[in-house]
């Protein structure tokens, strides 16, 4: 690409808003352009990054017999209802009517969709397993959008959905991915962790979330300094209303008008003084509310949004536990908004007969009990840096920042029950498709290698989602430094090396600072002075190391 045709506009300015220096060089380099807030165009290096990571990504899916398929944009509302979605996704759903007023939706993420798609033309066990992938734009109405392309509205993921006739198919599955991510983040140049996850807004159990370390993640990650434990602090920290099945002797109990935890007590004759009341969610901000309310109307999706007052984090005390005598539990409704997190002490699977509301108006459930639940506790006391590991027990926690550059799960039959996403087996008889769904956020991703490799000069971009390859800076104007030029950048180009030939008419500062700003790996410095003595410069963008060579050499180096 010759750099005086192109659309490359570097800038010298810092952007106001790029508080991380990976944002700000993705700007000054002319990769992005802001159009409105993390709504971003890709300009020509940019969009070359993106097909490089794209790419990568594209050949580690297809090694693991993944196949691609491109989903759309816009979804309809009725899918959406169908998995319960509709009402449970929280205003990060972009929300739509078309000209006949039905109601529609930009895709966060495409569970829904795909679902549809597998149920249409899976029927037989024959047929399974399958893995369909993605490289598609989302759209999520981000509360904060910031930090370029790390947290944008409209972003591009690759997300990939498997369908397995059993728990054990969807663990090979869930393997193959897990190994196809670590090979692309390698691909791509990133020092990451894997750690155990909070299942967040999707649901599920068994997922982990691929860390880039950096101090500009806002992951909060513990990582065990013995053992291979690592986990997001939020996982440490909690467990979602979707992971709680309610187990034991249930009854259910007519309370009308009761609204406050003193009333039902009252009302159900237990001692209000003997009810825990440990339970703590988190509304979208990640602030921490204490959990009391009563009935599944008190507590629905839009109160909790609402709530604004957080309150410290608490547990109970060993002594309150002793006061208590474990006696009663409260809780409320299970049927959170799934984007709240509960966070609970593990002691409370030692209460027998805990209440809840029963997702009726004027009813609660009793003698629920939270003992073999599925619900995944974590001592939230525990969690600091420090302190023992909850798994091998011999090794401290340390903490770390994270950025999420990728996301499996293993979900499960969430959508299949939901959605009726079945299989007839060898004996004929219907059974549940197993899914799985993994992401990786290709912006981010690119964005993450930014972060973790650059210096006050600029990005330095390894060679595997490098924009190009090779950079020749043309720094001063003769003619046989113009055919000198224009003859390595034919040959290059001839040889399939990619290659960005500064030809601008520009001061050589100018050049050599925008050569540093974008970070190609390998530039080949021609000026006059050397060129006299029949040398160029080669430059390493990531050394600075620079190798003096004949003028006829150059091309046989850099192959
Ligand atoms: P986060 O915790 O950062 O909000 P998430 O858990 O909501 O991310 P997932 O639903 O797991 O995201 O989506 C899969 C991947 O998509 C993430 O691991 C991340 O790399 C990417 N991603 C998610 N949200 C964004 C965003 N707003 N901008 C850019 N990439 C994103
Ligand atoms: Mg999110
Ligand atoms: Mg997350
Ligand atoms: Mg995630």
């Amino acid at each position: 690409m010759l750099f005086s045709k192109s659309s490359i506009y570097t800038l010298k300015e810092k952007p106001k808003d790029a508080t991380i220096d990976s944002h700000e060089l993705l700007i000054r380099g002319g990769f992005i352009s802001q159009v409105s807030s993390g709504i971003y165009t890709y300009m020509p290096l940019g969009l070359r990054v993106i097909k490089k990571v794209s790419k990568i990504i594209e050949e580690e899916m297809d090694a693991k017999g993944a196949q691609q398929i491109l989903m759309p944009a816009v979804q309809p509302a009725e899918l959406w209802v169908e998995s319960g979605r509709w009402s449970q996704y929280g205003k990060e759903l972009l929300r739509f009517k078309d000209r006949s007023d039905r109601d529609f939706v930009i895709g966060p993420t495409h569970e829904e969709v795909v679902s549809d798609i597998v149920r249409r033309y899976v029927n037989s066990y024959r047929q399974l397993p399958i893995n369909l992938y993605q490289i598609q734009t989302k759209f999520r109405d981000e509360i904060r959008p910031r930090y370029g392309l790390m947290r944008a509205k409209e972003f591009i993921m690759k997300d990939a959905y498997s369908f397995d006739a059993n728990p054990e198919g969807l663990d090979v599955s869930y393997e193959k991915m897990r190994d196809a991510y670590c090979r692309i983040f390698k691909r791509c140049g990133l020092n990451f962790r894997i750690v155990k996850a909070d299942s967040g807004a999707i649901g599920g159990r068994d997922s982990e979330e691929f860390m880039v370390l950096s101090n500009v993640g806002e992951d909060e990650i513990f990582v065990c300094d013995n053992c291979d434990y690592a986990a997001n602090a939020e996982k440490a920290q909690s467990i979602t209303s979707q992971d709680i099945t309610i187990p034991g002797e249930i009854e259910k109990v007519y309370t009308p008008n009761i609204k406050t935890i003193d009333e039902i007590c009252k009302f159900l004759n237990i001692d209000n003084t003997k009810v825990a009341k440990s339970l703590l969610y988190k509304n979208e901000k990640g602030e921490i509310f204490c959990f009391m309310l009563l009935g599944s109307d008190s507590l629905n999706e839009t109160k909790a949004k609402n709530a604004t007052s957080s309150i410290e984090l608490f547990a109970l005390t060993d002594e309150e536990i002793m006061r208590l005598g474990l006696i009663n539990g409260f809780v409320g409704p299970i049927n959170l908004p799934r984007n709240i997190s509960i966070v609970a002490d593990k002691r409370l699977e030692q209460i027998n007969n805990i209440i809840v509301g029963a997702n009726e108006k004027d009813y609660h459930l009793k003698n629920v009990s939270m003992k073999n639940t599925n619900a995944q506790y974590f001592d939230i006391r525990n969690v600091n840096e420090g302190e023992t590991c909850p798994v091998c027990g011999k090794g401290k926690l340390k903490k770390y920042m994270g950025i999420e550059v990728g996301h499996i799960f293993k979900l499960g039959l969430k959508y299949s029950k939901a959605m009726n996403v079945v299989y007839l087996d060898k004996n004929g008889k219907q059974q549940y498709i197993y899914m799985g769904c993994y992401g990786i956020g290709v912006g981010r991703c690119a964005q993450a290698c930014i972060e973790q490799n650059h210096d006050s000069d600029g990005i330095i971009w390894p060679i595997s989602i490098a924009p190009f390859e090779v950079e020749i800076v043309q720094l001063d104007q003769d003619d046989k430094i113009n055919s000198y030029c224009q003859n390595l950048y034919n040959q290059l180009n001839a040889s399939n090396i990619e290659v960005l030939y500064d030809d601008r008419l520009e001061r050589p500062g100018v050049k050599l600072k925008d050569m540093d700003l974008i970070g190609i790996p390998i530039s080949i410095i021609v000026g006059s002075k050397n060129f006299q003595n029949n040398k160029v410069e080669i430059r390493l963008r990531k050394t600075k190391e620079k190798i003096l060579c004949n003028i006829d050499e150059s091309v046989n180096i850099i192959m």
